[in-house]
Parts: structure tokens; C-alpha cells; sequence
């Protein structure tokens, strides 16, 4: 979409840190890391929100929890532990709306979040 960072990022045309690519997604390491490992999974295509009607997505958002998994055994924290947290609106604190899943590890984690 038109002026969507994560857009403009999953085109090449903003810089990041990809870690990983296939068809359907991509990873990079978020720009303001909020634990030692700090990861975006994020789709290819534009979707705002987990408010959006995601009937067709399914096997998508399923295609981007595997990744989650695979990704956070590449960077060692599967077995210490990590956290996947996808943001929807305002008060959960998303600030891109783009869907994405968070994944932090490498320090105790805090529960419940802030
Ligand atoms: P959220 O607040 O859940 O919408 O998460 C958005 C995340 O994207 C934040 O943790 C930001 O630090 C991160 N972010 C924003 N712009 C970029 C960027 N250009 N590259 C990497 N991470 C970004
Ligand atoms: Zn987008």
C-alpha cells in the first residue's frame, strides 16, 4: 500500500535488517529492539489489522506463526524462551498498520505486559 513502511520495506525500497524471505513474508529486526532479540514477521500483503476480515488469510497468518517458530530457534532463544505479540490498535499500542508479529527473547519477560 501506497506510504506503508512495511511496504516500502518488503519492496527493497526502505532499509532493514532481513533476516528472512519466501513468497509470503518476511523478517527483519526491529529498528527501536525492546530485548536483545527483537524480530518482525511480517506478510507481503497489506493487511491493517487482526480487525480485518481474515477468512482468506488463514493459511497466511498460519505461514507466519511457522516462521515465527523457525526463526527464534535460529537466534537461540527457543529453548530459554521467547514472546510473539501482535498489536491491534490504539490501546495495544500499534503504531504500524501493517500486521506483524513481534517476537522478543533474550531477557525475562515480563507477565503480564504493561
Ligand atoms: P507496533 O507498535 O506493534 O505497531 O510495532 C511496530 C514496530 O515497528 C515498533 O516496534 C517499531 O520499532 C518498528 N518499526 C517501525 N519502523 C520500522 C522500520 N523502518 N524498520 C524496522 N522496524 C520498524
Ligand atoms: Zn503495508
Amino acid at each position: 500500500m501506497f506510504g506503508c513502511i512495511f511496504c516500502q520495506v518488503a519492496a527493497h525500497e526502505k532499509p532493514a535488517k532481513i533476516l528472512y524471505e519466501d513468497s509470503q513474508c518476511l523478517v527483519f529486526e526491529d529498528i527501536h529492539p525492546k530485548a536483545p532479540v527483537h524480530l518482525l514477521v511480517v506478510p507481503r500483503k497489506h493487511i491493517r489489522s487482526l480487525n480485518e476480515d481474515l477468512d482468506d488469510d488463514e493459511a497466511l497468518l498460519g505461514h507466519l506463526l511457522t516462521v515465527a517458530g523457525r526463526m527464534a530457534k535460529e537466534r537461540g532463544i527457543d529453548s530459554t524462551g521467547f514472546r510473539t505479540v501482535i498489536n491491534t490498535n490504539a490501546e495495544a499500542g500499534q503504531t504500524v498498520f501493517h500486521l506483524h508479529i513481534h517476537i522478543l527473547g533474550g531477557r525475562i519477560l515480563q507477565w503480564p505486559p504493561g
